[in-house]
């Protein structure tokens, strides 16, 4: 089974629709959340998602403030405008749909899916070989795919030598992969990893493989909307750069 893992779209429909292109035919959608937060389009892309067959999709901590679970203040003032506006501009059905969305980690076909982390779905980021080795211990698959740092990397454990390490991985090196690990396709609408290209990944269940993949997409054109929508200026600088 050929599985279209994606991330943190972050109302980023230009970037979505680059990574539906490049990615072509797959067997699944995984999407680990953050739909919507930060970006101009939150319509579009929960429109977008819904159209989606084979789709399992979890809920991350933007989607869960703007349906209410989560306070806005636990949010800097600059995340917090685009959550207030987009609370103010999704339509009912898209509403609906985040609240259908599952808070909890998920297993797919031998792979635990979570948005933060195994240990705390909605909040945890895995971004250190400490947070990590941590998370290794909350999951019995031999992988786990997380998504919320933004950032495109493998943490593994050797059980061996009870090490974990950051795999530094590249764009489109296919990596095979081994008991234990933890995976992050990175970020389609607000990479974090200084390369502005959407990011998601390809796993291949059969051959237990993992592909980073990243595609260019018309920054300008989101940047602009995003401004026209009088949404704060980091979010247009930041796509443009990668942070
Ligand atoms: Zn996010």
């Amino acid at each position: 089974m050929r599985v279209l893992v994606i991330s943190d779209i972050h109302a980023n429909y230009t970037a979505l629709e680059a990574v539906l292109d490049h990615a072509g035919e797959v067997d699944e959608t995984w999407c680990l959340g953050d739909l919507v937060g930060y970006g101009p389009d939150p319509n579009l892309v929960v429109d977008r998602i819904r159209e989606i067959h084979n789709l399992t999709c979890l809920m991350g901590n933007h989607d869960a403030a703007v349906i209410g679970k989560i306070p806005f203040e636990t949010f800097n003032p600059d995340a917090r405008r685009s959550l207030e506006r987009h609370e103010k501009v999704l339509n009912a059905d898209n509403m609906d749909f985040l609240r259908s969305l599952q808070q909890t980690v998920q297993v797919r076909a031998g792979v635990t899916l979570a948005h933060g982390s195994p240990r705390d779905p909605l909040w945890e980021y895995v971004l250190n070989t400490l947070s990590a080795r941590l998370n290794f211990a909350e999951f019995d698959t031999s992988s786990c795919f997380v998504g919320h740092s933004h950032i495109q990397c493998v943490f593994s454990l050797d059980e061996k030598s009870d090490r974990v390490s950051l795999e530094a991985t590249r764009p489109e090196v296919v990596l095979s992969m081994s008991p234990k690990m933890i995976l992050n396709p990175g970020s389609v609408g607000q990479p974090r990893d200084r390369d502005p290209r959407a990011a998601y990944a390809i796993f291949v269940s059969d051959a237990a493989t993992w592909q980073p993949l990243r595609v260019e997409y018309n920054v300008p054109e989101v940047q602009q909307r995003v401004r026209e929508a009088g949404l704060p200026e980091k979010h247009a600088i930041r796509i443009a750069e990668g942070w």
